[in-house]
């Protein structure tokens, strides 16, 4: 690790608990192979301190923060700007402190959209099915419909999957938006005409490796892609069943990569070396 002196700049986490965190671990590895004086420090904050922790890190100069569980709400209080995105996801996780600002930004849609985009895979005019509509679902949901595709979300909790689309059809206007339960028979229904499938659940995460958003009975379809945002393990039950069918696969630490990519280049002005990040999250990620 390069030495710390008078001049390294300062980013880090605002989270609690951020024990397993492998952020700093991915942009110091990137700040050390570009040769840059910058340090990513992981900065515990327990909710209460959560504006004492913003005023201190503004006085203490930093270039800016990511900030996840439990502040990405309640952190917007603090902020003078608040993305458009980040309203419309109701998230912030990316402070810029500028010109004696403090912007708040969301790029887990963006994070989303690049790895798609690194692929050429084309989302305008496609039809697209969502697993899940928790948080994360939020953010993919509003960029794919930004990005022009129509959306199903499919839940467990129906009535979750109905407040999220009632609650986007809103803030992303004039969209394409339904939802339903996430069973057997609507994925059935809705396989031969998509074009990607996104799981958002936490179905498949370790431990419960064997857990599948895909049902058994309905054959994938190999037209469309496979993207899941569990990232431990890589190769979830849902990516190899898409595999077996023949159809493209993207996994959760591209969308992980790209969102500490677009910090990076915000921060540093330089573009990310996404080979030394990935290969951090790797080896954090067979550590935690
Ligand atoms: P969340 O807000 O807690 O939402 C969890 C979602 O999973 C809900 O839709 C929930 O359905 C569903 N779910 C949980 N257990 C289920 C089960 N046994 N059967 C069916 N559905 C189930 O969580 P989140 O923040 O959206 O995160 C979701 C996943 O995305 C996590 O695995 C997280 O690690 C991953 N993620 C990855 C990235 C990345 O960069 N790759 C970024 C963000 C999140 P109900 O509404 O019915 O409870």
């Amino acid at each position: 690790m390069a030495a710390i002196d008078g001049r390294t700049r300062l980013v880090g986490l605002l989270g609690h608990p951020i024990e397993h965190t492998l952020s700093p671990a991915m942009h110091n590895a990137a700040f050390n192979a570009l040769g840059l004086n910058y340090c990513y420090l992981p900065l515990p904050v327990a909710p209460a301190e959560l504006g004492a922790a913003i005023a201190g890190v503004v006085a203490l100069g930093f270039v800016g923060v990511n900030v996840t569980i439990p502040h990405k709400q309640n952190v917007m209080a603090y902020l003078d700007e608040i993305s458009t995105e980040a309203q419309a996801i109701g998230a912030v996780n990316l402070i810029e402190f500028r010109q004696n600002r403090r912007i708040g930004h969301n790029m887990d849609g963006t994070g989303f959209l690049e790895a798609l985009r690194r692929q050429q895979i084309t989302v305008r005019g496609t039809r697209s099915l969502v697993f899940g509509a928790g948080g994360a679902a939020r953010a993919v949901v509003y960029t794919l419909l930004q990005a022009g595709s129509e959306v199903t979300i499919l839940n467990r909790t129906t009535a979750r999957a109905e407040s999220l689309a009632a609650a986007l059809c809103s803030a992303a206007g004039d969209v394409r938006l339904t939802a339903g339960p996430l069973d057997t028979e609507y994925v059935a229904a809705l396989a031969a005409e998509t074009d990607l499938v996104v799981n958002t659940t936490a179905l498949g995460m370790t431990p419960a490796v064997e857990s599948n958003p895909w049902p058994a009975s309905v054959p994938y379809p190999a037209r469309a892609v496979a993207y899941d945002l569990v990232y431990a393990p890589r190769e979830t039950a849902f990516l190899r069943t898409a595999k077996a069918a023949g159809a493209r696969t993207i996994d959760g630490l591209q969308m992980l990569l790209y969102q500490g990519a677009l910090a990076f280049e915000m921060w540093t002005g330089q573009p990310a070396p996404l080979d030394v990040m990935l290969s951090e999250l790797l080896k954090g990620r067979m550590h935690s």
